[in-house]
């Protein structure tokens, strides 16, 4: 069967909303191994055209990543993997009919490139993600840039080389909030964050931008509401973390909420201001607001589609949601699955087996979360966190050069996931030869 063209009647039609983390591993999966063969028509529905692991974006903003190297591409993905991709944003969903609604898609100039769409399916996947919770902070749309699209990623970086080449070809004392960067949020994100662009400022500099010393001009503010960085993740990984960016000169503040952003400051709740030309905001997380009231599907507070075991959404049984927009039971614990990759990675495995069974009529299987523990990458100076698993009894404590490995083993399951080994092993091997001609950092 062609997947671009329409599916023959009777074929079972599943649509998969999002290519990310786990919608673009599932929408590759049923395409090699359904659609390929016939059994049914798959069709990915996602927003941009290139697909970005997230976990890396905050890599793209240091600049020690770039973009085009590793973004992967939906329309040559989809050709390879026997699934049909349709750009488009959803907007809407008709239960009653069984049609997801898609926005006309714009290009950058404004030039209309799509209509308004509908798509029929029989299994539908939602998998669009999840964006930070500025918590209707004032100043925040207006003055900070989030990482959550390669594309704010991107502009970040742009206008941290703009800031490094405007203080070197000044003649004027530098202002109190040149070359400062406040990052508001702890999470693994912030943290990264922080200690990715210490090096990354670094390495800039020594190409030649010497009126700059960074231990004296550039600046790194990492704030954080709560009592401590990395609230989410056990105690130790938060206490090595701390202990390095210290070491770094990042200036950590922990149990300072931030009340608003204006231009060039950041304002805390104890009346302190903290001067800075370039904001991140990275905390919290929140599901996209179409998900609020989509059709009578059950959601909770911060917009997640609420799951079943099974991962088929409570209020519907042909419709799944899967990673960071699914508030999924974590069974055998209390509370929600945390929204993570190897959470999302996982969903999309399970999911194929899921649907086989749907098609079969057979019962579907309840999904049950493997935490395999929680990795942060401290840049080039560190990666510290804990293993978890049966094999090893419980948790083990890793850092250094092994840690690394692990915490880049995460990256290499979704390119395996979404290539195969031999193009993933290709892709490494030749990025390692690059390296050697290649700027550290991304320089444009
Ligand atoms: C900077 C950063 C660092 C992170 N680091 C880690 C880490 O180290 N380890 C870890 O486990 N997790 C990490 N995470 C979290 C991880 O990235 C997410 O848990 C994971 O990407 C979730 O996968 P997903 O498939 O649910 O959503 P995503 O990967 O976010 O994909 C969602 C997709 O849906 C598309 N989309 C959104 N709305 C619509 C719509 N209405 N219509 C069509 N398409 C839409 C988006 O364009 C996107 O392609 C990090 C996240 C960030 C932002």
């Amino acid at each position: 069967m062609n997947p671009q063209a329409t599916p023959p009647p009777g074929t079972h039609r599943i649509v998969i909303v999002g290519g990310g983390a786990g919608g673009l591993e599932l929408a590759t999966a049923l395409g090699d191994r359904m659609a390929k063969r016939g059994r049914a028509h798959v069709t990915l529905v996602e927003r941009a055209r290139t697909h970005f692991w997230k976990p890396h974006l905050h890599e793209i903003a240091a600049g020690s990543v770039d973009l085009h190297v590793r973004a992967t591409d939906y329309l040559a993905q989809s050709f390879w993997h026997g699934f049909r991709y349709r750009i488009g944003e959803m907007v809407g969903l008709d239960r009653a009919r069984r049609e997801v609604h898609v926005a006309p898609f714009v290009d950058e100039d404004g030039d209309r490139v799509t209509m308004a769409r509908t798509f029929g399916y029989d299994t539908l996947v939602l998998a669009i993600g999840s964006y930070t919770n500025d918590f209707g902070t004032p100043g925040v749309a207006a003055h900070a840039i989030a990482l959550e699209t390669p594309i704010q990623a991107d502009r970040f970086h742009r206008r941290l080389v703009n800031a490094c080449i405007r203080a070197h070809a000044q003649d004027t004392p530098l202002r109190p909030e040149q070359l400062q960067v406040a990052i508001i949020g702890a999470g693994a994100t912030g943290v990264e964050l922080a200690a990715e662009l210490h090096k990354a400022t670094r390495t800039l500099v020594s190409y030649g931008l010497d009126r700059i010393d960074p231990e004296r001009d550039i600046k790194l503010n990492l704030i954080e509401a709560g009592p401590r960085i990395l609230p989410a993740l056990p105690e130790r990984i938060s206490r090595a973390a701390d202990k390095l960016l210290k070491e770094l000169d990042v200036h950590v503040r922990v149990g300072a909420r931030v009340t608003s952003l204006t231009e060039n400051a950041v304002h805390l709740a104890s009346g302190e201001t903290i001067a800075a030309e370039l904001m991140v905001w990275a905390a919290g997380v929140k599901a996209p607001d179409v998900l609020r009231d989509l059709d009578g599907l059950e959601s909770n507070s911060i917009n997640q589609l609420l799951v079943l075991p099974t991962l088929q959404t409570t209020r519907d049984e042909s419709i799944f949601a899967i990673g960071d927009c699914a508030a999924a039971p974590w069974v055998g614990q209390k509370g929600l699955v945390p929204p993570r990759a190897q959470a999302a990675h996982q969903q999309a495995s399970h999911m194929v087996g899921q649907i086989r069974r749907r098609l079969r009529g057979q019962p579907l299987e309840p999904w049950r979360y493997r935490d395999f523990g929680s990795l942060v990458s401290l840049g080039a100076y560190s990666t510290v966190g804990n293993l978890m698993g049966a094999l090893i009894g419980g948790s083990l404590w890793v850092e250094g050069i092994f840690a690394r490995m692990m915490y880049l083993s995460l990256y290499k399951m979704h390119e395996v996931a979404l290539h195969g080994i031999w193009k993933t092993a290709l892709g490494s091997a030749s990025r390692l030869l690059t390296r050697s001609t290649e700027p550290r950092i991304k320089l444009h």
